[in-house]
């Protein structure tokens, strides 16, 4: 977490030792001022969002491409990467995710964009080029992907890789676009989620 505050709820510096307060569940975080990660909050004990990740230097990266303002945006005792001004959470996901996961979260937030953390698996797909995309075959598709029912984006590695059909079929198959980051950042902070496409499977 990049914020927090102290008994009086106002905001701490982040500064190695500090100690503070969760603005959400007010128990008790630790400032982690390390070489690897970008210095942030933790929480002494379990985080209080049960759906939470252990930041990974993918996360941040990600957060620090959009405005300060809409990152780690609280909805109830959950906390999203980002949530925009429309009302659109994006869910960066590094580690594997299950299909009830998958399903709870969309009912969740409504309007979600997942972004997957591909870049050790992109390999897997094997591209054709086509006039307007790309088709693909997926070898050790990830079974869980198909639980997902909102636009689904792949961190491809040096730009995202949205897949826009995803087949059910053996072996798996579909249809996907190249989209560089900057046009991602900006087209999501202007993105309506009742209009975000939703991956058709
Ligand atoms: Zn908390």
């Amino acid at each position: 977490m990049n914020w927090a505050i102290n008994s009086f709820e106002q905001p701490v510096a982040l500064v190695p030792q500090a100690k503070a307060l969760c603005a959400i569940c007010k128990a008790n975080l630790r400032a982690h001022c390390g070489d690897v990660l970008t210095w942030h909050w933790h929480h002494e004990g379990k985080d209080c969002d049960p759906w939470s990740e252990p930041e990974t230097k993918w996360h941040q990266e990600w957060k620090s491409k959009f405005p300060e303002a809409f990152t780690e945006k609280v909805k109830g005792s959950h906390r999203a990467d980002i949530l925009t001004a429309n009302g659109l959470a994006i869910e960066f996901q590094h580690s594997s995710i299950s299909f009830a996961e998958i399903q709870e979260r969309e009912n969740f937030w409504g309007g979600i964009v997942w972004v997957f953390d591909a870049r050790d698996w992109f390999d897997n797909f094997d591209l054709r080029l086509r006039p307007q995309d790309f088709s693909f075959r997926w070898k050790h598709p990830r079974q869980s992907m198909f639980a997902i029912e909102r636009p689904l984006f792949l961190d491809a590695g040096s730009e995202i890789f949205q897949i826009t059909f995803l087949g059910r079929g053996i072996p798996c198959g579909g249809v996907g676009r190249f989209i560089p980051y900057p046009y991602f950042v900006r087209s999501m902070m202007t993105s309506k989620p009742e209009k975000a496409k939703v991956a058709k499977i």
